[in-house]
């Protein structure tokens, strides 16, 4: 049981719009609170990836009739507070700083993010530590446990680990 207060931040839910052979169509909808994904070409395109997987065995039926499910699309029903994206793989310089989610979304809702904060692993002096960097206003602040907070200009060269966009 995931706490209400991380609840209320992160969770987010997504719609199975299903389409049977006589076109009813229902909608199934589940929530995530992170998600964990490859990021190759771009963000936006790897949630679209994401979103559009193959469900493979998983069926589902029409709530209206004994039809066939004839189309299955996922679609972002609503986005949370913070999105959390874990990221598994990613090339450098694949996470925007504004990213626009309309065209994932389920019905026309306004889907604009910003990058608000990043985690990423480095080694210092052969340890491995946890870095983040926080968006402040218009400025991007560096944490690096052990040292003084710094502002940074530029860091699209690290390879994140976490994604966290408002
Ligand atoms: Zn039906």
């Amino acid at each position: 049981m995931i706490s209400k207060p991380l609840q209320d931040q992160f969770e987010w839910s997504i719609s199975n719009i299903l389409t049977c052979d006589d076109a009813h169509v229902s909608r199934v909808v589940e929530s995530e609170l992170s998600i964990k994904l490859d990021i190759d070409e771009s963000l936006v395109k790897s949630l679209a990836m994401w979103l559009g997987k193959d469900y493979g065995t998983e069926e589902f039926d029409c709530s209206k009739c004994i039809a066939r499910i004839d189309s299955f699309e996922r679609k972002i029903r609503e986005l949370p507070k913070m999105l959390l994206i874990f990221a598994k793989t990613t090339d450098h310089d694949q996470f925007p700083l504004e990213m626009d989610l309309s065209e994932l979304m389920d019905g026309s809702k306004p889907a604009k993010l910003s990058l608000m904060g990043i985690v990423y692993r480095k080694s210092i002096d052969k340890e491995k530590v946890y870095v983040s960097i926080v968006r402040k206003q218009d400025k991007w602040i560096k944490f690096v446990p052990g040292a003084k907070m710094e502002e940074v200009e530029d860091f699209k060269q690290v390879k994140p680990l976490l994604l966290i966009y408002k």
